[in-house]
């Protein structure tokens, strides 16, 4: 079968998302490729379609055993042979699998890299392997935020197998690691795949200035206004996990604690109900996530600032796996800095984590589009605003900047790109510092020309022109300021950019953030009336209800049965034949065959 043929019949959609059929091709040329994507982007397909399509199994390594599970009941359901050898496998199930292996009925084999490297003479020598994939490469290096020491260890997989392809996957998206994954791994000529990292399903707020008992308040509020809609809070101390989960349990909110104090089997429980829909809300530390893949969180609350803006992106990451909207909202205290602050100042690599903390700052304390910012820190440059952040929802004032833009950028450019934002300040006031007088920077036609604006004013516009990609700061020479190439489009005039007054005035909006339109393209189904955009809200419930019976029967996480987004697409277009139903996004022939018949006639009773 083709690839597209298996996309549509075993995973029930009509088209690729971008990069994922030129990977899947590459993959079938067997040829190494680094892919990175963000969460929710689709990264499975990338190996599970190439290792339906090859001959012999696919090999998967995965960090974590709840991830596997959730990888191989997702691929079952859908009619897919895959099975996992982990240390939670009792002696016959692996005996099971493993004949399995040797026979060659299994496509897809999920493995820790533990149990990887103990099989790697035996079992992977007897096998026919089609590919291996490495899920959560980034694991790989040091430099990242999960780094696991076996993961160093897989250099053998070129070595002992050097015929077989390998694909490596990751959401981490910096330089370092993304180099660190190719020679460690020593992937030979590997084509690399990089994703736009957006994730326009997930608004994005910051709320500041609120005290502790109002953040709880509004938290609650928050919950309340969403009934049915699962969530993450992460907090930075176990001890706030438990305060928050107390205070919303008393409220009559279901809600589990996660942290790294509870015992292993307390946590499982803790991960299970939250998967399962027992519970809806998880009171968590950064502790809890890597192994979470539930598609329908619908939201994920920062009770503190996070470390760093790869920590927030993954964490908000964890919503709107399934592409429905989600929201996303950050607390942000003078507090939280301070205490942040002294970690990273006793942390082993200080001046990277304070660098890291003051660039979550500049994202919490933002005036311009909040996505631009996260996205320009991951080093796309972005010149349009989102639409679906507080900010762009409520913009501060704003004027054409273009001149002082031209004023910094021509002081920049000026002295070679080798000043950093101090002196750019003190050229513009005409300030003859020690470094301005030795360096000549008196000089420069530039020097003074920005006199009538105050100090503060030029620090905020460069903070502001940094946040919107017109400028870099080169960490590794000294923090000196480069000019990036949308700069240079400002600079030389061929482009215009606006910059927010300085206010101080804290605008806050208490009224939860207005939901964006359901993304479910308009399809014509033949038979069918055209949809209206409109879902039938009871039909939904109904549906979500049966989902829940389905998942019980067979002991699987509901989300697994069908995404939230395919109940949404449900109950707007309400087929009743299977053939209609199996038109549905999401929806493929196996499932079609197992859950059809149930669902429609629960549909026949709303039209
Ligand atoms: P990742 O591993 O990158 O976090 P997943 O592979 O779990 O993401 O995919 C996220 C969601 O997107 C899943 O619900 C998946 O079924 C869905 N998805 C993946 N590819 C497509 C596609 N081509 N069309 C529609 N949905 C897709
Ligand atoms: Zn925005």
């Amino acid at each position: 079968m083709d690839p597209k043929t298996i996309l549509k019949s075993y995973f029930g959609y009509d088209s690729f998302r971008s990069n994922q059929e030129e990977i899947i091709n590459t993959v079938l040329q067997k040829r190494d490729c680094l892919v990175l994507m963000p969460t929710g982007g689709g990264k499975s397909l990338c190996y599970q379609i190439p290792a339906i399509a090859m001959q012999g199994t696919a090999v998967i390594i995965s960090p974590l055993i709840s991830l596997m599970k959730d990888q191989v009941e997702s691929l079952r359901i859908n009619g897919i042979e895959a099975a996992a050898l982990n240390s939670g496998n009792d002696f016959s199930a692996d005996t099971v699998v493993r004949r399995k292996c040797l026979d060659g009925t299994l496509k897809l084999l999920y493995i820790s890299p533990e149990k990887l490297l103990a099989e790697s003479m035996f079992l992977l020598r007897n096998m026919n392997i089609s590919l291996f994939a490495i899920d959560e490469a980034h694991c790989i290096s040091q430099w990242g935020h999960d780094f696991r020491p076996e993961y160093t260890q897989l250099n053998i997989l070129h070595q002992e197998f050097p015929q077989v392809p390998i694909v490596a996957l990751t959401a981490t998206a910096d330089k370092i690691t993304r180099n660190d994954i190719i020679t460690q791994l020593q992937l030979q000529d590997p084509q690399i795949f990089i994703s736009s990292f957006d994730r326009p399903n997930l608004s994005l707020t910051v709320k500041r200035g609120y005290a502790t008992k109002e953040k709880d308040n509004y938290i609650l509020n928050f919950i309340k206004a969403r009934p049915l809609e699962s969530g993450i809070i992460y907090c930075l101390s176990r001890k706030t996990t438990e305060k928050i989960a107390k205070f919303l349990s008393e409220k009559g909110i279901r809600c589990s604690i996660y942290h790294a104090g509870l015992t292993q089997h307390d946590r499982d429980v803790a991960q299970l109900r939250f998967q399962r829909d027992d519970v809806q809300v998880i009171c968590a530390t950064i502790a809890f996530g890597m192994g979470i893949d539930k598609s329908n969180v619908r939201w994920v609350i920062h009770y503190n600032l996070p470390k760093s803006i790869e920590s927030f992106y993954q964490e908000i990451g964890r919503a709107g796996r399934d592409g429905a909207p989600a929201d996303t909202i950050l607390f942000y205290s003078l507090a939280d800095v301070v205490q942040l602050s002294q970690f990273a100042k006793d942390s082993g690599q200080k001046e990277i984590n304070l660098d890291k903390l003051h660039q979550m700052r500049k994202y919490a304390e933002s005036n311009v589009c909040r996505r631009r910012i996260l996205l320009n820190y991951f080093g796309e440059q972005r010149d349009y605003d989102c639409d679906n952040c507080d900010v762009c929802e409520n913009p501060p004032h704003r004027f054409d900047g273009t001149e002082y833009i031209q004023m910094a950028l021509s002081a920049v450019k000026r002295t070679d790109e080798s000043i950093r934002t101090a002196t750019i300040v003190e050229i513009l006031k005409g300030i003859a510092s020690p470094t301005v007088r030795r360096k000549g920077y008196n000089q420069l036609k530039t020097f003074g020309v920005g006199k009538a604006l105050s100090t503060n004013d030029w620090q905020d516009y460069l903070l502001q022109m940094l946040q919107m990609g017109f400028i870099e700061i080169a960490y590794d020479q000294s923090n000196i300021v480069k000019i990036t190439d949308s700069g240079y489009d400002i600079l030389y005039g061929r482009k215009r950019a606006e910059l927010c007054e300085l206010d101080h005035t804290v605008k806050e909006t208490l009224k939860p953030k207005r939901r964006l339109h359901l993304q479910i393209p308009t399809i014509t189904i033949p038979g069918l009336p055209e949809t209206t955009g409109v879902e039938d809200k009871q039909l939904f419930e109904a549906l979500r209800t049966l989902r829940r019976q389905c998942a019980d029967e067979e002991n699987f996480p509901p989300y697994i049965v069908f995404s939230d987004k395919v109940l949404h697409s449900l109950a707007m277009i309400k087929p009743t034949t299977l053939e209609t139903f199996g038109y549905i996004q999401g929806i493929g022939e196996f499932k079609k065959q197992k859950y059809g018949l149930r669902f429609i006639a629960l549909i026949q009773k709303f039209v």
